[in-house]
């Protein structure tokens, strides 16, 4: 089922989800866990300077998120996402003041949490879950591919086993899990993404987005692109793979998103990343 369509029919309303950027860092950066994180990820996304001048408050992101998507998609309802950085990295006193922001705004039905798998822990899991009986209750684990040579190559940090000790952890709790996975990842065979989508598929995981892997300036993965040692999947190649992909997912899964979004001031390559609309109408 589509993300939109579960929305429709959970709270009878248009229900739009809007990005927040609570001022959170990546243990994957500053050095807890690793550093220079990602090689796809955005440098210039942490730059204390760039946050210090456009950043608004919590409060007026969500306000003016929300008078953004009533405007232009005409939405009635909305799930506040904590997307940027890694949204489980503070202290549980820390994490709890900013999701509360969620309980000042009366058409907020949701939230969705960003993070990382190894990011999570009890104490977490239960102040998240503490939202459920009021709220649609989510956390996005990033975790791109199964596979441990891709996830030390891209410099995630983490193994596959810790994402599978996060969802163990996590089904404790009354929280939908939503995973992140990109395809076209350095070094990755068909055969391995579709094994990626099987294990999903086992896991019985509730909600998918995914992104071809693309290029933004100032990233280690421009470097590698700009010596020749990365090519970006082709538009045809990445349809055709995200089909069988999907083929294989447990059908009650809910596809929250194919394709990416990426500034054009900020994208090297593929210059198709951003064409949701011929993606999605290629899929259904
Ligand atoms: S885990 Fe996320 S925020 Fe941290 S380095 Fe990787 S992509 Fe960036």
């Amino acid at each position: 089922m589509k993300y939109s369509d579960y929305l429709k029919k959970r709270f009878n309303a248009k229900v739009h989800k809007v990005s927040v950027d609570a001022g959170f860092s990546c243990p994957n950066r500053d050095g807890k866990i690793g550093e220079g994180g990602c090689i796809y990820c955005d440098n210039r996304a942490f730059s204390f300077q760039n946050r210090n001048q456009t950043q608004l408050s919590l409060e007026q992101q969500v306000e003016e998120g929300i008078e953004a998507a009533q405007k232009r998609f005409k939405a009635e309802k909305f799930i506040i996402y904590f997307q940027a950085h890694t949204n489980t990295y503070a202290p549980v006193e820390e994490l709890k003041e900013k999701y509360d922001i969620i309980k000042r705004f009366k058409d907020v039905v949701g939230i969705s949490i960003g993070t990382r798998p190894d990011c999570v822990d009890n104490e977490i899991l239960e102040l998240i879950a503490s939202y459920a009986d009021d709220y649609d209750v989510w956390i996005e684990y990033g975790l791109q591919s199964i596979h441990n040579k891709t996830l030390g190559f891209i410099n995630r940090g983490h193994a596959y086993e810790d994402f599978l000790k996060s969802i163990e952890l996590t089904r404790k709790y009354p929280i939908k899990i939503c995973v992140h996975l990109i395809l076209g990842l350095p070094n990755e065979t068909k055969e391995m993404m579709l094994e990626t989508a099987k294990e999903m598929a086992r896991l019985r995981i509730d909600g998918i987005k995914i992104h071809p892997l693309h290029v933004v300036k100032g990233t280690k993965l421009e470097e590698l692109y700009l010596q020749g040692k990365y090519l970006p999947l082709e538009l045809n190649t990445y349809i055709e793979l995200l089909s069988g992909f999907i083929s294989l997912l447990w059908p009650d899964t809910l596809i929250q998103r194919l394709s990416a979004y990426c500034p054009k001031e900020l994208l090297v390559a593929p210059e198709w990343v951003s064409k949701r609309n011929i993606i999605e109408s290629s899929i259904s």
